[in-house]
């Protein structure tokens, strides 16, 4: 049958390093929906729709095939075909990107796209409404937090280690911005679901943080 890990939790807690770890650990297949969203945004943004007109963007994201890649250790994002993993990750798609994700029918799609990919699979699955919305009945539910200084210092230095231009204040007035529109929108707010397991990782390295959630799996 189908076995989830659902890890939910704003950006820059250590999500998506933490999760793909953990999946490689417990030979798990991940799934980044984040990924998707973003590829969503750029399926958007190459359209030339506006961000406010939400029927142009839900019309774009059903036309648009957004591919996962759910292979352990693999980390490719598909659009129409085509390799956008680098893409998708830069701050134009970033800046939009809560905005695509508060159309509903952007968002029944990918949770479908979601449900298929993991259809009969053991899968660590990433994300925000993971364990409340895409898989509640979760075999394990975990959100990570952090304090908005400590995320805006990871996004900050994986900018920097990737070559992509970034300030410190600018990312943290991102992060804080971004959660905001996360979690006050009307479909699928960012938030713990009730049975979740809430892990703060302000002041855990990665491999403590592996190591709380890998003790998670084992109980
Ligand atoms: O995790 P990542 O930062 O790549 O996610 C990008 C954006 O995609 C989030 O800020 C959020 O707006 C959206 N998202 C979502 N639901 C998910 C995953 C991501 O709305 N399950």
């Amino acid at each position: 049958g189908t076995h989830v890990i659902a890890i939910d939790g704003p950006a820059g807690t250590g999500k998506s390093t933490v999760s793909r770890i953990l999946a490689d650990r417990v030979g798990a297949h991940f799934l980044d929906t984040g990924a998707m969203y973003r590829a969503a945004t750029l399926a958007v943004l190459n359209a030339g729709v506006a961000l406010d007109d939400t029927d142009s963007i839900g019309a774009v994201v059903t036309r648009a095939d957004i591919g996962l890649n759910v292979l352990a250790g693999s980390s490719t994002t598909l659009l129409d075909g085509v390799d956008v993993s680098a893409e998708i990750r830069t701050d134009v798609v970033t800046d939009a990107v809560s905005a695509v994700s508060a159309v509903p029918s952007v968002r029944t799609k990918l949770v479908a796209v979601q449900r298929r990919a993991a259809q009969g699979s053991f899968v660590v699955v990433e994300g925000r409404d993971i364990g409340t919305v895409v898989f509640p009945d979760a075999d394990l539910k975990v959100f990570l937090t952090a304090t908005p200084e400590a995320r805006a210092a990871r996004r900050h230095q994986q900018n920097v280690a990737a070559g992509r231009p970034s300030d410190l204040a600018e990312v943290l007035n991102g992060v804080n911005r971004r959660d905001h529109l996360d979690s006050t929108r009307a479909v699928s707010p960012l938030r713990p679901a009730d049975d979740a397991v809430i892990v703060d990782t302000s002041d855990l390295t990665r491999d403590q943080v592996v190591e709380t959630l890998g003790a998670l799996v084992r109980d």
